[in-house]
């Protein structure tokens, strides 16, 4: 393979006008009239002409190809047209053109040169000044600058030309050609360095590149090439001589490149977060771009070094002018080798290639920094999960699992509806309900509409225990009474009125004083149906002195082990709760957003009429938000006893989330396939649990589903067993968890988008970690043998 061309334009001499022959052109040419300056150019003359009106008159290379000067006038016009406060010097025409202002050729006039030609174009001169070292840039004026190139990278999205397809050096795209020439670069030092650089631009970038967002882009957007006025502010953008079809972050490593010229290492990381915020005010970047960005300013770095010298080793000249970039380039190649890419990449924020830290290094930072009350590590085998799509999540090492625990991801893991309707409205505002705003009274009445006649008030907050915590204040308001009902392993929340209406959550032998618990009928272990439990808890807390304000049920019984609730016995405690002067609190914190399969929440499926109904965990899949939906007469008896507002309650974003989530779940049918999938999965466990005496029963509804894990032979619930099972699951690859006072029932809870595939993924994987249980239970219980002699 032969060499690759320095380039065919930075091989040829520039043209060599003096100041009374470029003042001549500007005359005949332009009819322009005004003192001459000549300022430095790589590979062609360019003037300035302080006349009537300021220009700038460029003479060409003979090499150069007219239809890439056609680009450039074409590219400016199409900038302007599509942005218009952008700083673009536009072309002039040649006065008396033939072929009009449409014609690119008529910014052009061509003077011989030998065999060839130079043309003469005439632009605006903007204000201004070029060539601002990048230290000299104060942080508002790097991150403006950043702006005006995002800017300019979309105002050219939709702007190709042939000519555009080109080689050129500086273009990252083109940086293993730099290996060419890597023989003019004398020192033996900084060529080592260089080919370091371009081995690791070999394999971390080259296969990244065919993926990368591209289109005809500036390429060079220096401190040569934009002017800047004194504060820094971007004036102009120049010399639009470079342009090819290149991936769309080449123009931001560019400036990067331009802006850590000077600076020292430890403002490296810093100022190219800010040029990179500068960027991203305009054009968020994908994590790929993130990825690689430290390369890509490395290879025009590397550019930076070979180039000057490929072309001092051709004419003398280049090499005087292009010195001091020279040693820049090599400082700042040091600085990121020094800083090294990976970590590079980490710190402007994007993800650290490779494993990282050790799960077990994890954990203990998690015990020093989170301290002891936070609730342990799911699974013997600790999880460190790094990515979660639709019902799939992966860990630090690519392992992925199927996920049939979370019930928050409700539309699946980063569902990208919600994903970009968060986005979208995080950059366009996120205040309060001070503040007028659409979404928030649109969500408030879809979600009024849902819940059923009477239920016409909403009151959005952050997460389920601040819902309920709310609906308990309101409770206590509305009655003014000061007693609790829930059943005997609930949970509710994490405030220290919810903590008390939790059994789950109590330290042993607690029991708050005003709180009266009710076990919901175990059908399988045939514990009496009716509600005279329920009756007698009411009894003892009205003996107790507390009057009862409110009853408060989880409608699939999460944690008392998802028990199918009958909606017979259900109308019939809610019609004891209210004849008691209690209200109905329907948590649909889990039970919600079509959980159950057959309406969007549970309550529904059982007839029942709460007064309260809460919202949260899956209410923005993943994103916190919260509410509470109740009647109005019971929030202006809340009202006349306080003011509520809450600094994120209702936000824009999250409400933009809530509003995606409830859209999506009717586009795609979620609870059509809650039902059926649902149904599937249990099928397939009931038939699992006819081979395997551990299944005492299979139950749920939608795609919320509990399966008891027993001593074969019995009822007696087997936690140790259940334990065994979820961790032999997850090193299997899927994830559930276990739930219910003796923790032995299977808590199978999946993002609401789990399909008939991944329900048998996972009875094939409980039939195997079944499969291999029986002997190694055995083995715990058998008598240890301690063999004889
Ligand atoms: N209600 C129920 C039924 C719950 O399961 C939970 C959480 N597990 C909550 C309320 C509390 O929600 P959060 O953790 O968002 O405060």
């Amino acid at each position: 393979m032969s060499a690759s061309p320095v380039d065919d334009v930075l091989s040829v001499a520039p043209p060599a006008l003096s100041g009374d022959e470029a003042a001549a052109l500007a005359r005949d040419l332009f009819g322009v009239v005004g003192d001459v300056h000549e300022v430095a150019s790589e590979r062609d003359q360019t003037f300035l002409i302080d006349g009537d009106r300021p220009a700038v008159m460029k003479v060409s290379n003979a090499a150069e190809d007219p239809t890439r000067l056609d680009m450039e006038a074409l590219a400016a016009q199409h900038a302007v047209r599509v942005d218009p406060g952008l700083p673009v010097a536009q072309p002039w025409m040649v006065p008396g053109a033939p072929g009009g202002s449409d014609d690119p050729a008529s910014y052009r006039a061509a003077i011989p040169a030998g065999t060839g030609a130079h043309h003469v174009r005439m632009y605006d001169r903007l204000p201004g000044g070029a060539s601002v070292r990048g230290a000299a840039l104060g942080d508002d004026a790097v991150r403006d600058w950043a702006t005006v190139a995002a800017r300019l990278g979309r105002a050219l999205r939709g702007f190709t030309h042939p000519a555009a397809h080109r080689v050129m050096l500086w273009d990252p795209q083109h940086a293993l050609r730099l290996r060419d020439h890597l023989g003019a670069v004398r020192d033996r030092r900084v060529r080592g360095l260089v080919e370091r650089t371009l081995d690791r631009y070999a394999t971390v970038v080259t296969p990244l590149w065919p993926a990368l967002r591209a289109q005809v882009i500036h390429t060079d957007l220096c401190s040569g090439n934009v002017l800047v006025d004194e504060s820094g502010s971007v004036t102009g953008i120049v010399d639009f001589g470079d342009m090819s079809f290149s991936a769309l972050v080449v123009d931001l490593a560019s400036v990067v490149e331009s802006h850590l010229a000077g600076r020292a290492v430890d403002d490296i990381v810093r100022t190219t977060r800010i040029t990179i915020d500068g960027y991203e005010r305009v054009t968020p970047l994908e994590p790929g771009e993130l990825q690689i960005l430290g390369e890509l300013v490395a290879a025009r770095a590397c550019a930076g070094v070979v180039v000057p010298a490929a072309r001092a080793a051709l004419y003398a000249d280049g090499d005087a002018l292009m010195a001091d970039l020279r040693s820049e380039a090599v400082i700042l190649l040091e600085a990121l080798h020094d800083i090294g890419f990976d970590q590079f990449a980490e710190r402007i924020g994007g993800h650290a290639r490779g494993r990282g830290a050790s799960v077990a290094g994890l954990a203990a930072r998690r015990r020093s920094a989170l301290g002891p009350a936070l609730t342990g590590l799911s699974y013997r085998e600790p999880l460190h999960l790094v990515r979660g799509e639709g019902v799939w999540l992966f860990d630090a090492d690519g392992r992925r699992y199927l996920d049939a625990y979370n019930n928050v991801p409700v539309l699946g893991h980063g569902h990208p509806r919600v994903v970009e309707a968060m986005a979208r409205q995080a950059r366009r505002l996120n205040t309060n309900l001070r503040y007028l705003h659409e979404t928030v009274l649109e969500v408030a009445e879809r979600l009024v509409e849902s819940t059923g006649p009477g239920l016409d008030t909403v009151l959005f907050v952050n997460s389920g225990s601040e819902a309920n915590d709310l609906a308990w204040r309101i409770a206590r308001a509305a009655t003014g009474a000061t007693g609790g009902l829930c059943t005997a392993h609930a949970y509710h929340g994490i405030s220290d009125a919810i903590a008390a209406l939790s059994p789950e959550a109590w330290a042993p032998g607690e029991r708050p004083g005003h709180i009266r618990t009710w076990p919901p009928p175990d059908v399988y272990r045939g514990a009496a149906a009716g509600t005279t439990l329920f009756a007698g808890a009411i009894g003892q807390l009205v003996e107790a002195g507390h009057a009862p304000a409110a009853a408060i049920l989880d409608g699939i019984l999460t944690s008392d082990g998802i028990l199918d609730l009958d909606p017979e016995f259900a109308r019939e405690v809610v019609r004891l709760a209210h004849e008691a002067g209690a209200l109905w609190i329907a948590d649909e914190v889990q039970g919600g957003h079509g959980r159950t399969g057959s309406h969007l929440w549970s309550y529904r499926r059982l007839g029942i009429e709460p007064d309260i109904v809460t919202l949260g965990k899956p209410m923005g899949n993943g994103h916190p938000v919260a509410a509470v939906i109740t009647r109005s007469d019971l929030a202006e008896r809340f009202a006349a006893s306080t003011d509520f507002f809450s600094t994120f309650g209702g936000n824009p974003v999250a409400m933009a989330a809530a509003r995606a989530v409830l859209d999506a779940i009717e586009d795609e049918r979620i609870l059509d396939n809650a039902r059926t999938t649902g149904d599937e999965l249990r099928a397939g466990l009931r038939e699992l649990g006819a081979s395997f005496g551990r299944i005492g029963d299979v139950r749920g509804m939608g795609l919320a589903t509990g399966v008891e894990i027993v001593r074969p032979g019995t009822t007696i619930a087997d936690r140790e067993a259940a334990d065994l099972i979820v961790n032999g699951l997850r090193d299997r690859g899927v994830l559930i968890g276990t739930t219910a006072a003796a923790g032995n029932v299977l808590k199978i809870r999946p993002p609401l988008v789990f399909g008939r595939r991944h329900a048998d993924l996972l009875v094939a994987r409980l039939g195997d970690v079944l499969e291999q249980l029986e002997p190694e239970l055995d083995a715990e219980t058998a008598p240890l043998d301690h063999g004889r002699g």
